[in-house]
């Protein structure tokens, strides 16, 4: 009878023995994933029911869901961001969410909720892909700049200092958010002037929009740190300044600024040329007498390359901070609008 059956030490035994045990791990190794992904799946539309779909713009209660629906739907909400229809993108992404139980599709919930205005729900699902995935860099940035618009810049630094720990640059996003915090802040004037000389000291290349920021606060006293390289960074504020604001030293030492101040009828004299197109332009004509032209200011995005009539501390299309160079053109003098420079 023993003949018949395999001794212990047959190496036949090993083998069938080994091959079982593995045959037992990947059983188990697969039950366990098909057990993680039901969980998630669980978690993903416990997480989802958070969101009132009662509310959804596209009548999705009663649209019979098929897997070849899916990239149709996706590309559909996909045209609905891009025209800017958020609350229908939304619905469909929730739809999407609800039946395929993907959660890869949350990254675009999170970012139609952000630009619908939705703050509170865009931070909550970007919370959701962290948790998941904490190094997920594209959450970490929009979380951030949410938790900044929420003027919670505890978490929006927290944030950062993950980003900086993934060796990502973002010293100019966090001197961007201590200038927030105090440009937001309930302090004086004086106040808010002294602490931004504090953050001038640590504002490395940033310095001369630090400078800028000093002159739309308080310009008489920004003077003191104005420098002939940071002409043309400043050139729309120095140009909305009255004659009480201006120092007449620092002016006499530049030709540019000489130009500029001459232009506004602030100088008598103005000889030299600065090879600044617009300023040569208006201050020839001013010395011939005329006087119907005045400068206008175009910002353009150094990054995505968008141009835009107004300032911006953000890039609106791209959110780059400290992003924008200032092209100089003439126009025809018209009345002076109020509006404030950033
Ligand atoms: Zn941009």
């Amino acid at each position: 009878m023993d003949s018949f059956l395999p001794r212990y030490d047959d190496p036949i035994v090993s083998i069938l023995l080994l091959l079982g045990i593995i045959f037992v791990v990947a059983l188990l190794s697969y039950a366990y994933s098909i057990w993680k992904q039901e969980q998630s799946a669980k978690e993903l539309m416990g997480f989802i029911k958070n969101f009132d779909s009662n509310e959804c713009l596209l009548d999705t209660q009663n649209l019979q869901f098929e897997e070849s629906m899916k990239k149709p739907l996706f590309l559909l909400a996909l045209s609905y961001k891009k025209s800017g229809e958020y609350s229908k993108a939304i619905s469909l992404y929730l739809y999407l969410l609800k039946h395929t139980k993907d959660s890869s599709i949350l990254s675009s919930l999170a970012f139609a909720y952000f630009k619908a205005g939705f703050l509170q729900r865009a931070r909550d699902v970007y919370l959701e892909i962290i948790s998941k995935k904490p190094r997920n860099k594209e959450a970490l940035y929009m979380l951030e700049f949410i938790y900044e618009k929420l003027n919670d810049y505890e978490n929006a630094l927290d944030a950062l200092n993950v980003l900086e720990a993934q060796d990502e640059e973002v010293s100019a996003l966090k001197l961007h958010l201590k200038y927030q915090e105090i440009n937001k802040s309930f302090l004086s004037k004086e106040e808010k002037f002294e602490k931004l000389e504090k953050l001038l000291e640590n504002s490395g290349r940033y310095r001369a929009d630090i400078v800028r920021k000093l002159f739309i606060l308080e310009p008489k006293k920004a003077w003191r740190y104005y420098e002939e390289e940071y002409f043309e960074k400043l050139i729309d504020i120095l140009d909305k300044l009255d004659k009480d604001s201006i120092d007449l030293d620092i002016i006499a030492k530049q030709v540019s600024l000489k130009q500029l101040f001459f232009i506004k009828g602030f100088i008598e004299t103005c000889e030299n040329t600065s090879g600044i197109w617009a300023l040569d332009i208006l201050s020839a004509a001013k010395s011939c007498g005329v006087q119907s032209g005045e400068l206008k200011f175009i910002y353009t995005c150094k990054k995505c390359k968008n141009s835009y009539p107004l300032p911006f501390s953000r890039c609106p299309n791209c959110h780059r901070v400290y992003s924008f160079n200032i092209g100089v053109e003439i126009e025809q003098k018209r009345e002076k609008s109020d509006y404030s420079l950033q």
